[in-house]
């Protein structure tokens, strides 16, 4: 039983504690409940499951989101948007080292008694470690992006039989969704919850075969982003620093299970439940932050005069990419070759969209439409009966402009009306921040 496995002091440095095997599951990123004496709660907390988006929002923000907002319908409840870096970066960061400095800064003040975050495998730098992070210079260890799954929230039981009450927790979107529909039970008495937002994620091992195509030194490569002016950059271990345009990737030499279904289909990019979101998508070229409710303003301010930060900016148009996007992603769905533009307009085409496409927030909004867009065509042909319950009702209206629309019995309502999908968390008092 994995709350039986931990006894004694935990050791210096981050720890990674043994872990109860995961229970199979059909549709599962192995966020860690399932490891938990917990587990049975899967049924309920599971982001692949029936989310009910407005529920949590409303529990942990106090309102659900507002489509009326500005980019709300997009990114979920937030209070304001921000456009930001350290203005020391950290070394070893994915962008500057926002997510892992917060957790530093709980740390060094006494906020919190442990961060759940993570390191890398000692034997794949790649492959992502949980770890239960007390003392601020660990979180260093936790720096930069790993691709994989790796059980986060099992740690809480380790955390919690080590006496830890106030945790920050740095999570992508599928393990805080489960985080949040847990919290009541975890009798903790303060939670803060950094979120980064979670697209195109695949297991190590396919991610190595990524790398293996991408670039003659795969081994050597210590970084890689998707960044947002359609460029993706890798780090070598000796300095070198490559930029490959979007649109000379080897997408198409990947096997067709590359990604799993769980990262085709999940429904939330930006991280709507966590106090902060830490991404780059809106940043233009810095860092993107979103700051949710009274808890993420806790979090901003742990930072001082540490963090530059102005308004996000937004240039361009989504629509003609969003559609482009679409098309493909419908042949990809039924298992047809993807189209390839023709090999002498790549490079005209990867010069022109960082300065002519979406940018911005008009970035981040294309991303998100183009997700919301390959969740509806993917769960169609793979797991249409899914649709109707895993899909809420602002991902419909996120791809309606583009003439995707619910057919018959495809909604959470047409679920609910049968009475056979009940929603996941509904009816749960508000509770926690506000907005
Ligand atoms: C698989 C993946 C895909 C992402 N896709 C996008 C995207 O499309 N758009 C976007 O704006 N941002 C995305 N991000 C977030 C982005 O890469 C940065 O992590 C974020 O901007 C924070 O940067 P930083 O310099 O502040 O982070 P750092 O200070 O370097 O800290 C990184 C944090 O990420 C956590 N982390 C790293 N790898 C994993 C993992 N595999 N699973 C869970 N947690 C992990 C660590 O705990 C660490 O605390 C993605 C992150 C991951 C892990
Ligand atoms: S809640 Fe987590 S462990 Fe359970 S099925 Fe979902 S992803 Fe897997
Ligand atoms: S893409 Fe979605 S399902 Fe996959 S790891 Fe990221 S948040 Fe989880």
């Amino acid at each position: 039983m994995p709350h039986d496995l931990v006894a004694g002091p935990p050791p210096a440095g981050p720890w990674a504690p043994p872990l109860a095997e995961p229970v199979p599951r059909a549709l599962c990123t192995d966020c860690g409940l399932s490891r938990m004496a917990l587990a049975k709660a899967c049924g309920q907390a599971c982001q692949f499951l029936r989310p009910d988006y407005a529920a949590l929002e409303t529990q942990v923000h106090g309102r659900a989101r507002d489509p009326a907002r500005p980019d709300e319908l997009h990114f979920g409840p937030f209070r304001r948007m921000l456009r930001a870096s350290l203005a020391a970066p950290r070394d070893g960061a994915q962008w500057t080292g926002i997510a892992t400095r917060i957790g530093e800064r709980l740390l060094e003040t006494g906020a919190v008694d442990a961060v759940l975050a993570m390191a890398a495998d000692p034997e794949d730098r790649w492959k992502p470690r949980p770890v239960i992070v007390t003392r601020p210079e660990d979180m260093a260890a936790c720096r930069g992006m790993k691709m994989g799954f790796a059980p986060l929230l099992a740690l809480l039981e380790p955390a919690a039989q080590a006496g830890h009450r106030r945790l920050a927790v740095v999570g992508i979107p599928c393990q805080v969704h489960a985080l949040r529909a847990i919290e009541d039970r975890l009798g903790l008495e303060r939670l803060y919850v950094i979120g980064t937002p979670c697209s195109d994620n695949t297991t190590t091992e396919m991610f190595h075969r990524f790398l293996e195509l991408l670039d003659p030194d795969p081994g050597s490569v210590t970084y890689l982003e998707f960044r947002a002016d359609f460029q993706v950059e890798l780090r070598h271990a000796d300095g070198r620093v490559r930029t490959i345009p979007f649109l000379q990737l080897p997408i198409s030499r990947l096997p067709p299970d590359f990604f799993p279904l769980t990262c085709r289909t999940c429904v939330d990019y930006t991280n709507v439940l966590a106090d902060l979101t830490v991404g780059y998508m809106g940043g233009t070229g810095a860092q993107w932050l979103l700051v949710r409710n009274e808890r993420g303003e806790e979090l901003i301010a742990a930072l001082g005069d540490e963090l530059e930060a102005r308004a996000p900016g937004s240039a361009g148009r989504r629509a003609g990419a969003v559609k482009g996007f679409i098309a493909n992603t419908e042949r990809a769905a039924g298992g047809l070759p993807l189209r390839r533009m023709p090999a002498f307009l790549r490079p005209i085409m990867g010069w022109l969209m960082p300065r002519l496409g979406p940018r911005g927030l008009e970035f981040a909004r294309t991303r998100v439409e183009m997700k919301a867009a390959e969740t509806i065509l993917f769960l169609r042909r793979k797991a249409p009966r899914r649709l109707r319950s895993m899909v809420p009702a602002h991902v419909w209206a996120l791809v309606a402009p583009y003439g995707l629309s619910p057919q018959p019995g495809e909604t959470q309502a047409a679920a609910l009306a049968q009475g056979t999908e009940p929603a996941q968390g509904a009816g749960r008092p508000p509770r926690g921040g506000s907005s």
